[in-house]
């Protein structure tokens, strides 16, 4: 049996509360004169541990599990993330995947709905593949906030033991998913671009780009499970709709303890920004520092209407105030994987590739011939960008008027 990650060493508590005091987490407390450490809050953040004078918190490094402890670890599970009832299609992306995992393990693919009156998207996780819907449904849980969703999902995997929980590497998930982790003890793979199973030894191997995109690292958690993994919006093909399908769902019970929460939601601003959201656009119209000044993204903006395209910028442009970061393709930025992306005045450096090089279609802008993005490109016009754009916009309004 795997020992919990921390624990009070009860001959050597002597129930001083200092511990109690340094948790952040408010995950101490003091029963029968004794230390006891709640895992469901608790974040291993060692804070007690240092504290305490007696040696009293004892955190292990984390023990490689016996394989037949790994055994009995079952079904893929994908974090269905919704918003005021609308499911975020990264979802569908991971359930296309997890089906693929799934049945190369013999196993059930799973959805994880947390959130309130969610019950409506049940049969749309059906319809996209999953085999069994857990639905955590409670008003505690109507906007995402980090400390219920985490806590929820800790108790979930603890309880059901999933081998592998895919999630997207979208803001919520990138902010849930390490809390989940750690009291879960399990491994995670962040922004992973690929996922496939060994069919040796069974482990999920989990694809993903490192050093700046320039090799492909594939990681496993051979020791340890679930094996968990963010993955990046747009890589991965949506799951296809199967009307009427059957699956099974789990009305998931919640304690109202575990819903404690320190921060609340005071209301949501929406993005005032009305172009169309790269990550969703198929099109997308992209400026650089060769742009030459950010007034002329005002040239980007009245081609991108005609053509009903999203707007994207290089990093560069971002760092200098041009454009707002919402805009940025890139490693540090979105990925974007539309139909057709138009790359104006942008170098096309590696760390711009790695967030839009999928696209079916790119063509480039630029007054170096020489420049990296033409390596990448389908189509390549060399030239001034600032003349350039105009004139698509108006051979564009033309054809498309008539
Ligand atoms: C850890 C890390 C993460 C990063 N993440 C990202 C990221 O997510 N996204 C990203 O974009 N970058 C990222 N970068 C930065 C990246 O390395 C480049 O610096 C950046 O992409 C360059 O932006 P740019 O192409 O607009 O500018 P430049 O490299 O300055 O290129 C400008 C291009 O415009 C051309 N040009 C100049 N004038 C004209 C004109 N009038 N008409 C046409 N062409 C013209 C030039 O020939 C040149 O090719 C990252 C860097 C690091 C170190």
């Amino acid at each position: 049996m795997r020992q919990d990650p921390i624990e009070v060493v009860t001959d050597k508590c002597v129930a001083c509360g200092a511990c109690i005091k340094a948790c952040p987490f408010d995950a101490i407390e003091m029963k029968d004169d004794l230390a006891v450490i709640d895992l469901t809050k608790c974040t291993l953040c060692g804070a007690c541990v240092a504290t305490c004078k007696f040696d009293a918190i004892d955190m292990r490094e984390k023990a490689p599990a016996a394989a037949e402890d790994l055994a009995t670890y079952r079904d893929v599970w994908v974090f269905a993330e919704q918003s005021d009832g609308r499911i975020h299609t990264i979802t569908y992306e991971l359930l296309g995947e997890g089906r693929k995992l799934a049945d190369d393990l013999g196993m059930e693919l799973c959805a994880v709905l947390l959130g309130s009156g969610i019950a409506g998207c049940v049969p749309e996780l059906v319809d996209r593949g999953a085999d069994k819907v857990y639905v955590a449904d409670h008003p505690g849980l109507e906007h995402y906030l980090d400390e219920p969703y985490s806590a929820v999902l800790t108790d979930l995997i603890r309880k059901h033991k999933p081998c592998i929980f895919l999630c997207g590497a979208t803001n919520v998930g990138r902010s849930m998913v390490s809390r989940v982790a750690v009291p879960a003890l399990a491994g995670l793979t962040a922004d992973c671009t690929g996922l496939s199973i060994d069919p040796e030894t069974k482990n999920l191997l989990q694809t993903r780009p490192a050093f700046g995109g320039n090799i492909m690292a594939t990681i496993i958690s051979p020791n340890n499970r679930p094996q968990m993994a963010t993955v990046r919006h747009k890589v991965m093909k949506e799951a296809e709709v199967t009307k009427g399908r059957s699956g099974k769902t789990v009305e998931v019970e919640i304690a109202e303890a575990i819903l404690k929460c320190r921060t609340k939601r005071l209301r949501f601003d929406p993005d005032q920004d009305t172009t169309v959201s790269i990550t969703e656009a198929d099109i997308i119209v992209s400026g650089g520092r060769g742009l030459q000044k950010p007034e002329n993204f005002a040239l980007l903006r009245e081609f991108a209407e005609v053509i009903g395209a999203g707007i994207g910028a290089s990093r560069a442009t971002v760092d200098a105030g041009w454009i707002p970061y919402s805009h940025q393709v890139g490693q540090t930025g979105k990925t974007v994987s539309p139909k057709l992306y138009i790359a104006c005045g942008i170098s096309g450096q590696i760390q711009h590739l790695a967030g839009m090089s999928s696209a079916d279609i790119i063509v480039a802008i630029n007054r170096d011939a020489d420049a990296p993005i033409f390596k990448v490109a389908t189509y390549g016009i060399v030239g001034d960008a600032t003349a350039i754009v105009p004139m698509l916009t108006k051979e564009f309004r033309k054809i498309l008027a008539s």
